[in-house]
């Protein structure tokens, strides 16, 4: 009876230099309850679904992490949120882009899963179903934060400037926040929710929507992604991590490796991922400065981490 989870509150962190004392604790405090959330739901012997679900609802709930509540801002200054889940042992799948009205988008990605014929669903259709569901809906300002209004202010400049992508800060660049699950019964399943990335164009659509890219899971693997999400749809992120395990016989380590710091560093897309695989093992990798992350494995490990070296 193996239970394990992992989850991530985003790559790119703030530079050692940069961290304060009291920020490194919010942020771990953030990530051990949104840990604890969902492994309570194992321990309980509820579902890897559920689990997911519990630990990125309460990441997308603290202002901290960019999803949900604290999301970044579009360069039209709006928010536009995205979500994903799968559940492995079916492959079922729900995701939702281009959300302005649901508190909690991945209990949306959820209802697209298991109450319409479609995988995806977005923009207006997006919010009219969370209304239809009878979600929790929220008043745009709710998703507000100084921090990443002024983080667009800056982004906004930057471009104005003719900056390139290589000036933006690392804390800049990325967010985005996720969980992967085995639970008892041997199934695995895998969320993702996001706000995307500061100043992107309204409209966009990132990898946390598209299944394969930023969420996968099968009976092999969980898969969750965070990163320049372009380039992680271009490599088909998450999915060959699965399909390394299965049709290379790589194990998740090698898969998960071999996919971040190979062919994403080959697209020049920096990020990380986590990973867990039916027998417990989880995989953590990333390959900038920091991927906000934590786990309790199959072997009852637990850890929570910021930095790459940690
Ligand atoms: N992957 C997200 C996106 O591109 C952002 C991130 O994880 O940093 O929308």
């Amino acid at each position: 009876m193996t239970i394990a989870i992992a989850i991530h509150g985003g790559a790119g962190t703030l530079r050692r230099q940069e961290m304060t004392p009291e920020k490194d604790r919010q942020m771990r405090e953030g990530l051990s309850a949104a840990l604890e959330a969902g492994h309570r739901v194992l321990r309980e012997g509820g579902t890897s679904l559920d689990a997911v679900i519990a630990s990125v609802t309460s990441m997308e709930d603290n202002p901290l992490f960019n999803a949900g509540k604290g999301a970044v801002f579009t360069l039209d200054g709006t928010i536009e949120l995205e979500a994903a889940v799968m559940d492995g042992a079916s492959r079922d799948a729900g995701t939702v882009t281009g959300v302005t009205v649901a508190r909690n988008p991945v209990r949306l990605a959820r209802r697209v899963m298991e109450a319409t014929p479609h995988v995806t669903l977005g923009f207006s259709a997006a919010d009219a179903f969370a209304r239809k569901e009878g979600l929790e809906c929220v008043s745009p300002d709710y998703y507000y934060t100084e921090r990443r209004w002024q983080a667009l202010q800056e982004e906004k400049a930057r471009i104005a400037a003719g900056g390139t992508e290589a000036d933006v800060p690392e804390d800049r660049k990325h967010g985005t926040i996720g969980a992967v699950a085995l639970d008892e019964r041997g199934r695995l399943a895998a969320a993702t929710s996001t706000g995307g990335r500061t100043a992107k164009w309204p409209g966009r659509v990132g990898d946390t929507a598209i299944i394969g890219a930023g969420t996968w899971a099968d009976e092999t693997c969980a898969v969750s992604c965070t990163g320049h999400g372009e380039m992680f749809i271009r490599a088909a992120a998450a999915h060959d991590v699965a399909a390394r395990m299965a049709y290379l016989g790589q194990t998740l380590r090698e898969a998960s490796d071999a996919v971040v710091l190979q062919t994403l560093v080959g697209l020049g897309g920096t990020g990380g991922m986590i990973a867990v695989d039916a027998k417990g093992n989880v995989a953590m990798p990333l390959n900038c400065e920091g991927m906000y992350r934590g786990m309790v494995d199959g072997q009852g490990t637990r850890m929570i981490a910021i930095y790459g070296d940690e």
